[in-house]
């Protein structure tokens, strides 16, 4: 998968967007965070696991869990096209919510393993065959992906489960009019 080629895609559809390594990405988000006085973040394991969101912590800026009231969202993608178009579920909304409207800036951080070779179908094939089984089990959630392969690959709904957590799916074919948008691509496994 050319980076490069999904970087641009996404520069035509009217986002800032720019290819990092592991390294830059924290760098980027670093130099984004000059006179911010919160940052929201919404359980992204990506932001996580690149070290963000520990970094904004010790740099004395408050990170507000799961708030959407914020100067800088951060957040990840469950699956980006590679003609630029990014889906992501929910089971709350705090984490769509935020990325729609709100946050004074919103920055994603994606790495390669969410991007899908095809349209919104592969899309919403990978978040309910990998994403949503994930986090299920991370998250203890009694669903059947958390043991077996979700429903929606016979049924195209899902499933009934009280637990379920893809309860929302939002589609971006550009960013949001109100809400300056930032993609880092980062060249690397992350999240799920
Ligand atoms: S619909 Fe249910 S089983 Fe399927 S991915 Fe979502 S939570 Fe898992």
């Amino acid at each position: 998968m050319e980076l490069k080629s999904v970087c641009e895609a996404l520069v035509r559809r009217g986002y800032e967007a720019k290819v990092v390594s592991a390294a830059e990405a924290v760098e980027s988000v670093a130099a984004l965070l000059t006179g911010v006085q919160n940052v929201g973040w919404g359980g992204s394991e990506t932001v996580k696991e690149l070290g963000i969101r520990d970094m904004v912590a010790k740099s004395g800026i408050e990170v507000r869990d799961h708030r959407t009231d914020c100067d800088l969202f951060l957040l990840s993608a469950n699956a980006l096209t590679t003609d630029g178009r990014i889906v992501n579920i929910d089971g709350s909304g705090n984490r769509v919510a935020a990325s729609v409207y709100g946050p004074k800036r919103v920055v994603y951080l994606i790495g390669r393993n969410k991007i899908v070779d095809g349209g919104i179908d592969e899309a919403l094939a990978r978040i309910h065959r990998e994403a949503c089984p994930l986090n299920c089990r991370r998250l203890g959630k009694k669903t059947p992906c958390s043991v077996g392969e979700c429903p929606w690959f016979k049924n195209g709904q899902g499933c009934d489960s009280p637990d379920r957590i893809c309860k929302v799916t939002a589609i971006f074919d550009r960013p949001p009019s109100r809400t300056p948008t930032t993609v880092l691509l980062v060249d690397g496994d992350f999240g799920y």
